[in-house]
Parts: structure tokens; C-alpha cells; sequence
């Protein structure tokens, strides 16, 4: 299976459960900027705090706090990855294209969960997250058409594009995932 993925997908489409399943069963390393920032937040570190508002609403952290968080993990990472939440617009992608360069390591595929837009805010009400309440949730998903959503065409003028179908059981989403992402 390819491995080094990134998981791209509006909020609520199940980008941590899939890539948190999918790292385990494939020993891949799961780097999810937003647990990152969630664990920097909670442990009340200078980034943390500065990071805390933003991600209250439902906007982006900036770029250069994420891309050090991202940068740091895997300049000690020897082996396969998942990025999950990360990029979320150009400049992050250009940025990660550069960092990759300089690892001399390529993106092998960026998986796009896709799923209906009242399906995304029922599974976002249902998990109950500080940053899971309605106004917020609608926040969170006007970011994601303006800005995420781009990285679509990005990655798939590259070929690297693999859509996949995010309704249905969690066990069925993993195998489809798996299915797409065979050498
Ligand atoms: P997530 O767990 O991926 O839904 O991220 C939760 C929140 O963390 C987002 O709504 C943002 O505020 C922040 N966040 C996570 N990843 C990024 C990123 N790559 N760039 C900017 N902000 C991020």
C-alpha cells in the first residue's frame, strides 16, 4: 500500500477515524495538526494559547505554527506517514512541497473523503466537541469550501487524487480506502 498519504475532506467526514485506523493497521505515522493543537491547548504552552481562539471559532491557526509543528514531526519521522488536517490551503501545500522536497520524499496519494454536507454536521453535533456547535460547525465549513477545498485540483492535476465514498460503516470506509490506495 502507498505511504505517505494525506487525507483531505470537510470537517466531519471522518478524516481522524479513517487515518487513526488506517495508521494502526499500516504502521504509518498519524499526524493530525488538530490533535496537536487540541494537546498544546490543554497543556496551556505559549502556542497553545495563541492557537486556543482561533480554533474556538472555527478558523485557521496560522501557517507558520502549523507548518512548525508539521515540519518538526517528520524531520524525526524515518518511514511511512498520514497527514490528516494538514494542508488546509495553497500556502500550506506549497510549504509541505517544499519541506518534502528537502526530505527528498514525495506525496504518494491524498485521499478526498467525500460525504454529504447534512450528513457532515450530524456526525459533527453527534461527537460533541468544543468547537462542534452549530455556528461554529458552519464557520468551520465556509473555511473549508473557501479554502481547503482548492487542494482538490491541486493534487489532482498531479494524478495523486483519490476520491473516496465516506457514508456508511467505519470497517466498509477503511476497506475502500485500503482498496484505493494499492500499488
Ligand atoms: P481538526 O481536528 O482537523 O478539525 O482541526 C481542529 C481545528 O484546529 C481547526 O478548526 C483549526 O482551527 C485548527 N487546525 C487544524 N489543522 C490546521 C491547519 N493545518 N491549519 C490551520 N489550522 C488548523
Amino acid at each position: 500500500m502507498k505511504q505517505r498519504l494525506l487525507f483531505l475532506g470537510p470537517p466531519g467526514a471522518g478524516k481522524g477515524t479513517q487515518a487513526e485506523r488506517l495508521a494502526s493497521r499500516h504502521d504509518l505515522l498519524h499526524l493530525s495538526t488538530g490533535d496537536l493543537l487540541r494537546a498544546e491547548v490543554r497543556a496551556g504552552t505559549p502556542l497553545g494559547q495563541e492557537a486556543e481562539a482561533v480554533m474556538a471559532r472555527g478558523g485557521l491557526v496560522s501557517d507558520a505554527l502549523v507548518l512548525a509543528i508539521v515540519r518538526e514531526r517528520l524531520l524525526q519521522h524515518h518511514g511511512g506517514w498520514l497527514l490528516d488536517g494538514f494542508p488546509r490551503n495553497l500556502e500550506q501545500a506549497e510549504a509541505l512541497d517544499q519541506l518534502l522536497a528537502e526530505l527528498e520524499q514525495g506525496i504518494e496519494a491524498a485521499v478526498l473523503l467525500e460525504l454529504d454536507e447534512g450528513l457532515l454536521v450530524q456526525r459533527m453535533l453527534g461527537r460533541g466537541r468544543a468547537d462542534d456547535d452549530e455556528a461554529v460547525i458552519r464557520n468551520r465549513l465556509e473555511v473549508y469550501h473557501s479554502l481547503t477545498a482548492p487542494l482538490v485540483a491541486h493534487y489532482a492535476t498531479r494524478g495523486l487524487l483519490c476520491r473516496v465514498d465516506a457514508a456508511g460503516e467505519i470497517e466498509a470506509i477503511t476497506q475502500r480506502i485500503e482498496a484505493a490506495l494499492l500499488d
